[in-house]
């Protein structure tokens, strides 16, 4: 197999060849198909999450087809498509995992992060945490679905039923929830880097009822929003934008510092939170709404050998919708 190793944080990715993964007990091993380049691989890239695997092959949105099985995993699956999301493993018997927050296992593994993800030729994943996907639907279209959409999904159901959403950083995440929001007959409020006119059109586009940039006042109170982009100083100000017990989420697993800001921000009732990974029962409820909705994900495709430039790509805002490496 050929894959993209990260060797030591803050460095370039390398061009590797391996012999193929064999899977072992309850895992499968995918011909990889496509994997989508998520912001949580900046963070891993950068150093940013500590215990990281090292060398890693990030990666985390991956579809593929199952080309082996390990002991114990139905034969049924070999030749299916398949996406394997973030969280890669649970322990099963932590409080958590007993009483439905798998999200927050006690003892997890991470694709792409503590277990090898998908910038690569093959990958080898736990069947339990593989999803089945539609044989006939395009894999590149896929691939954002599986974190982008999945954490998006999570952070969407943790704001509420509220009609007013505002979205903060309007990236691959964004960009599918707004059309689902869309779908619900929500309103959508799109908040960017205020030099981000693009993005802005790109939000109007998808059906946004106004976007503008982060410091701007929405012009109607927002029931809810949802912080995507890992910058602090948004927390103050999405809170400023939320009516009277509205909710603001934090979609990210890594943000800047909040800055310090007046209880006042907070005052009457209103309500801040984070979402952390996702649940099989997340991408059980999204992938259908996904389907139902319509959602046309935006991508760009690289080659597999350009893992390093879509990061770049990313990382510099250069990138309507989810960069999709394609081996
Ligand atoms: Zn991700
Ligand atoms: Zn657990």
């Amino acid at each position: 197999m050929k894959a993209m190793v990260l060797e030591r944080s803050r460095t370039r990715l390398v061009p590797v060849e391996r012999p193929d993964p064999v899977p072992g007990p309850g895992e499968i091993r995918l011909r990889i198909e496509a994997c989508a380049v998520c912001r949580t691989d900046l963070h891993v890239v950068d150093g940013e999450l500590e215990h990281s695997k090292r060398p890693l092959v990030p990666g985390h949105e991956i579809v593929g087809i199952v080309e082996a099985i390990g002991l114990g995993v139905d034969a049924t699956r070999m030749g299916r498509r398949v996406g394997v999301p973030w969280l890669g493993h649970t322990c099963g018997t932590c409080p958590y995992c007993r009483f439905g927050a798998e999200n927050l296992c006690d003892a997890p593994l991470f694709t792409g992060y503590t277990r090898d993800g998908g910038f690569a030729t093959h990958a080898v994943a736990d069947t339990d945490f593989a999803f089945d996907l539609d044989p006939d639907a395009d894999p590149v279209a896929l691939a954002p679905l599986l974190c982008a959409g999945l954490i998006g999904w999570r952070s969407l159901k943790k704001a509420g039923d509220g009609k007013r959403i505002g979205l903060y950083g309007f990236g691959a995440a964004a960009h599918i929830i707004a059309q689902v929001c869309v779908w619900q007959g929500r309103e959508v409020y799109a908040f960017t880097r205020p030099e981000d006119l693009d993005v802005q059109h790109f939000a109007l586009s998808l059906g946004a009822a106004w976007a503008g940039g982060s410091e701007e006042a929405p012009p109607v109170p927002l029931d809810a929003a949802i912080i995507f982009a890992p910058v602090g100083e948004l927390v103050p100000a999405a809170l400023r934008a939320v009516r009277k017990a509205g909710r603001v989420v934090c979609g990210g697993i890594h943000m800047s510092d909040i800055p310090s800001m007046p209880y006042a921000a907070l005052w009457e009732e209103r309500e801040l939170v984070s979402v952390a990974n996702l649940t099989r029962q997340d991408a059980a409820t999204f992938f259908p709404v996904a389907r139902a909705a319509g959602v046309r994900t935006h991508t760009t495709i690289y080659p597999l050998a350009s893992a390093n430039e879509a990061l770049a790509d990313l990382r510099a805002g250069r990138l309507n919708g989810a960069a999709v490496l394609v081996p």
